[in-house]
């Protein structure tokens, strides 16, 4: 087994660095939300910068604008922009599987519409999926579309939002047969921000502000022709979109980064004499190599034309469980000034990655169905 770069990926890694030099922002802060509107400014001129060197949608077939570079690229790149604080925004999901869903199943006219914007830069998303009600349980939403002529009529709210502060389009999943069994009946409108009858409120932030909102949704009127796939179809698209978004950031490296801020700390306030603390460094360090290495088990598969499995699951929770100790370990290091979004210790936003796209519990269960055959209410 070869666990060595190309000589192509390292300079590939290299242009990224030269790149980050040249368009960061000066005083970048990717987890500072205060500011939306520079937030915005800032991400989407990033985002173009990059869609010009044709990096922004490389791993797209040639068709959709793409080049169909190797995962291996998507992976590196990854590693690059997201212990930095992900310059690309909201994009990095618009690549990752927005994109591709729509791909995958949208009308002629909607690829034409949406892949061109995403593919230029400059078109932010936000995904509409868990609910007051349905968060793991998210078949259980209640979010309810009614067709009347060509149009739905969408009433329901979605909560714990991210990025609604800069969205131009919300990926939007709703019910649209609500007496089908819970997986079938459910639909996607890829949904205008500025639909009259949504409504969108702030909800304080653990993680910092702006981080989350809550989207309501009062007789809102979206075009049939919105609809992302067959009607009623739309568990499927979300399914494989949401394997995609699993191992879509590179969070391991986030850990790496805060493990090493956390080890020069405890070197400048005495705690690494600590024995105890020098285990827990190894600790550390060991889950996050165990969980590149399962990360890199699913970009291999995926570069060899794999459907996603279980695999995902595994990565999923190796990246999360070992970002939780790094962050738990930073957390008694650096004490309460660790804590803040964007600070040394990082600590809250890393403990917020357990619960984003699916709890680590949600994935143990289907661990245990999809690897181990065990029974589960899932
Ligand atoms: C940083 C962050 C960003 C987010 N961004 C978005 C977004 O952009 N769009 C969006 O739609 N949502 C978003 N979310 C919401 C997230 O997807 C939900 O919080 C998550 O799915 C959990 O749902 P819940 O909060 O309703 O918790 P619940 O589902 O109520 O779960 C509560 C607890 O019970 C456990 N539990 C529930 N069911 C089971 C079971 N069957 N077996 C074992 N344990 C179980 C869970 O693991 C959890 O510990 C985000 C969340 C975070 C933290």
């Amino acid at each position: 087994m070869d666990f060595d770069w190309t000589e192509d990926d390292v300079a590939y890694r290299n242009d990224i660095k030269a790149f980050l030099a040249e368009q960061l922002p000066p005083g970048w802060n990717g987890y500072d939300k205060s500011n939306l509107e520079k937030y915005k400014t800032d991400s989407i001129a990033f985002a173009k910068a990059m869609a010009a060197r044709g990096w922004l949608t490389q791993n797209w077939p040639k068709e959709y604008g793409g080049q169909e570079a190797s995962p291996w690229r998507a992976a590196i790149l990854s590693e690059e922009l997201w212990p930095i604080g992900e310059p690309r925004g909201p994009q990095y999901m618009n690549v990752n599987w927005i994109g591709p869903a729509i791909m995958a199943a949208g009308t002629e006219e909607q690829k034409l519409y949406h892949l061109r914007r995403i593919s230029a830069g400059d078109v932010c998303w936000c995904q509409g999926f868990s609910e007051p009600d349905a968060g793991s349980d998210l078949p259980a939403m209640r979010t309810h579309a009614v067709r009347d002529g060509d149009d739905y009529v969408v009433n329901g709210s979605k909560i714990w939002t991210s990025h609604v502060g800069t969205a131009d389009f919300c990926f939007l999943l709703v019910k649209t047969d609500p007496t089908a069994a819970k997986r079938a009946g459910i639909s996607i409108l890829l949904t205008p921000m500025d639909t009259p009858g949504l409504e969108v409120r702030h909800i304080d932030g653990f993680v910092g502000e702006q981080a989350f909102h809550q989207l309501v949704f009062t007789d809102m009127r979206v075009p049939a022709a919105y609809r992302l796939g067959e009607e009623n179809r739309g568990w499927d698209i979300v399914r494989r979109a949401l394997s995609f978004e699993r191992v879509g950031a590179a969070h391991y490296e986030t850990g790496q980064l805060i493990l090493n801020r956390t080890i020069v700390e405890a070197r400048r306030n005495g705690m690494f004499e600590d024995p105890e603390i020098q285990t827990r460094i190894g600790e550390v360090y060991a889950a996050l190599e165990a969980a590149r290495m399962l990360t890199y088990k699913v970009v291999d598969l995926r570069a060899h034309g794999s459907p996603p499995t279980a695999d995902s699951n595994l990565s999923r929770v190796a990246q999360t469980s070992a970002l939780r100790l790094a962050g738990e370990l930073a957390h008694v290091v650096f004490g309460e000034e660790g804590l803040e979004a964007g600070s040394g210790g990082d600590v809250r936003r890393v403990l917020a990655f357990s619960v984003a796209s699916g709890t680590t519990e949600m994935q143990l269960d289907q661990i245990a169905s999809n690897f181990l055959a065990l029974p589960t209410k899932v």
